[in-house]
């Protein structure tokens, strides 16, 4: 069985071949338009989709050696996502799919940031739970099947990956600041500020409140020194870091108790932090866990994980019909 997977819910255009649950390919273009407004413009990210995916795809399939022909189905994610990006790549799948008389198979974004899991070894064995951290979400999620997850715990405002973009944003780093505060962050100390962690009730993560001290903590230090973010920015970033970090580890280990679960993963582009990665194993060592973490270029968006997911959605066929519409607020 071959199925082609389209992933365009964000700023990501990818497109990826998986057969008989092997990945051949994984291309993944990025777009660059949005670096200079510090965050995703919708209107550009459909345009740039528009622009992107037919060479992607393209080449997703020369790379393969396959015919068209010799595809099975197509996948796309549904959503959540941007709407108009989602549309582009929805639009597309479900041409494609007719064209070729074949079914369409739909995927759950989310869900498929935590199927990257099952591309390589080792993978998860069910019950697991994950640790879902990405630009729009951040989830505690309780997979209990290849097909069967449950949201058990999620932020109730920003994302972590937010807090990591507007964090960055406030200190003059460009878009996405994810992986440049990763990178000050090693040579700094995080240790050097102390900024709240937030303590929400069960499972409920916050990151606004982080978002808003550190605000009025650069407010303060620059009144004193304007040049307090140039000469201070590694243990500013090792500083918010280690508290997004502390953060969510806290409720992950909450999690795991509550649900007696050692096998433990995380997914989503914050998964590509270092410090994230060096605490997991810290506490996989202190706790017994078995951990699990994505390969990098897995972490972020791309299609392999959709493909992953629609692997095992065409085994039950769960296909959608042609009149699907792509679901903004698509939920787990
Ligand atoms: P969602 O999956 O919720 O729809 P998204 O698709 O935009 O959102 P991803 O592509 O999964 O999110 O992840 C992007 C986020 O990951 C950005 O916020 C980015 O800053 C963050 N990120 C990537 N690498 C790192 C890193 N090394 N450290 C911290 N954050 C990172
Ligand atoms: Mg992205
Ligand atoms: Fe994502």
């Amino acid at each position: 069985v071959n199925i082609l997977a389209i992933e365009s819910s964000c700023d990501e255009t990818s497109a990826s071949i998986i057969s008989n649950g092997k990945i051949l390919n994984n291309i993944v273009a990025t777009q660059s338009v949005h670096e200079k407004y510090g965050g995703v413009v919708p209107e550009l990210a459909s345009r740039a989709h528009q622009q992107h995916l037919i060479p992607v795809v393209q080449e997703a399939i020369s790379s393969s050696g396959m015919a068209k022909s010799e595809l099975n189905a197509i996948a796309v994610t549904l959503g959540p996502g941007l709407m108009g990006s989602l549309m582009v790549g929805v639009s597309f799948a479900k041409s494609l799919a007719y064209s070729l008389g074949i079914p369409l198979i739909g995927v759950n974004h989310m869900e498929a940031h935590i199927m990257a899991h099952f591309i390589d070894e080792p993978k998860p064995s069910f019950p697991f739970i994950c640790l879902t951290v990405s630009g729009g979400h951040t989830q505690l999620v309780l997979v209990k099947s290849h097909l069967e997850m449950e949201v058990i715990g999620e932020t109730m405002d920003d994302a972590v990956g937010e807090a990591f973009d507007k964090t960055a944003k406030l200190l003059g780093l460009p878009y996405p600041g994810g992986p440049l505060i990763d990178k000050h962050a090693q040579l700094g100390n995080p240790l050097a500020y102390k900024f709240p962690i937030s303590d929400m009730p069960g499972l409920t993560f916050s990151f606004s409140g982080i978002k808003t001290a550190i605000l009025y903590f650069l407010r303060d230090q620059i009144k004193e020194n304007p040049n307090f973010i140039e000469e201070h920015i590694n243990d500013i970033c090792a500083s918010v870091q280690y508290t997004l970090i502390q953060t969510l580890m806290q409720k992950l280990k909450k999690a795991a108790k509550e649900y007696q679960i050692k096998e433990i993963a995380i997914a989503g582009g914050v998964s590509a932090n270092s410090g994230l990665r060096r605490e997991l194993e810290v506490l996989a060592e202190k706790l017994k866990w078995k951990t699990y973490i994505p390969k990098f270029e897995y972490c972020t968006d791309n299609a392999a994980m959709i493909a992953m997911a629609a692997h095992y959605k065409y085994q039950q066929s769960e296909f959608l019909g042609l009149d699907a519409s792509p679901e903004a607020r698509m939920k787990i």
